[in-house]
């Protein structure tokens, strides 16, 4: 039986829904080009003390290596304080609870990214939808991107990270001693149309991931509504993750 694209796309999104498997806003019906964005949100994200939810999510679908050595830990999503995370945005006199408050952090896939610029062999880019890619096979591990990136946002593997993966997931691949990784916004699950992991994950829907040139997207419709800041805006990185204060 031949059925055309159209028909072949309206099975495909029933059977995402039939699943249960959350389907990115906008979906299929999208045109043109898209600029993925997140946003997340500081007070609901805090709810849940303790939360790692998504944490737990990204790292195990990612087959990220948990070393014991702290020191050499390598995190594609992580937390650590409102005071650390945006230490332009707190004063002397704001309140403990709100400075220790813990902030979701992650690689920013910055609009004017400074890692991509360094990588003598284009081992980084970034792909015209916005998202900051990594080549594992073309890094050299000359650690040039992370001294380049303002945000912490990618680790280094000073040892083979195989034998450190919890659990591994046969379908996304491992990476070698040598080579920088990072937060890659779940690209191979945009491409099944799926929502990033920690998105999917978090327990109190937290977060939101969609297109900015969308104007129906979820995201679009949390930045027009809600007031937002981003990490070390005057650095001119333009980050593409906005936190909802
Ligand atoms: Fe590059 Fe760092 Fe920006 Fe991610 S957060 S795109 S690693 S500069």
């Amino acid at each position: 039986m031949i059925i055309s694209r159209k028909t072949f796309l309206r099975l495909t999104g029933i059977s995402f829904v039939a699943a249960g498997v959350e389907r990115l806003s906008g979906g299929l019906a999208t045109a043109g080009p898209r600029r993925w964005a997140m946003t997340i949100d500081i007070p609901k994200c805090s709810e849940v003390a303790g939360c790692t939810e998504c944490v737990k999510a990204c790292h195990s679908v990612h087959n990220v290596p948990g070393f014991k050595d702290d020191a050499h830990q390598v995190n594609w999503i992580w937390k650590d304080s409102f005071e650390r995370a945006f230490p332009s945005e707190h004063n002397d006199y704001q309140a403990t609870p709100y400075k220790s408050r813990p902030v979701l952090l992650l690689c920013n896939h910055c609009d004017n990214p400074p890692c991509v610029r360094v990588c003598p062999t284009r081992a980084t880019w970034k792909r015209e939808d916005g998202i900051v890619m990594m080549d594992y096979h073309r890094c050299i591990g000359c650690r040039y991107c992370m001294a380049a990136c303002p945000y912490g946002s990618r680790g280094f593997n000073w040892s083979d990270p195989r034998p450190h993966i919890a659990r591994l997931n046969p379908d996304y691949p491992t990476r070698t001693k040598g080579v920088v990784e990072k937060c890659n916004f779940c690209e191979e699950r945009l491409a099944r149309e799926l929502a990033p992991a920690c998105v999917e994950a978090c327990p109190k829907k937290a977060m939101a991931f969609g297109d900015l040139n969308d104007p129906g997207s979820s995201v679009r419709a949390l930045l027009g509504s809600r007031y937002d800041i981003r990490r070390k805006p005057e650095l001119g990185t333009k980050p593409e993750v906005f936190y909802l204060v």
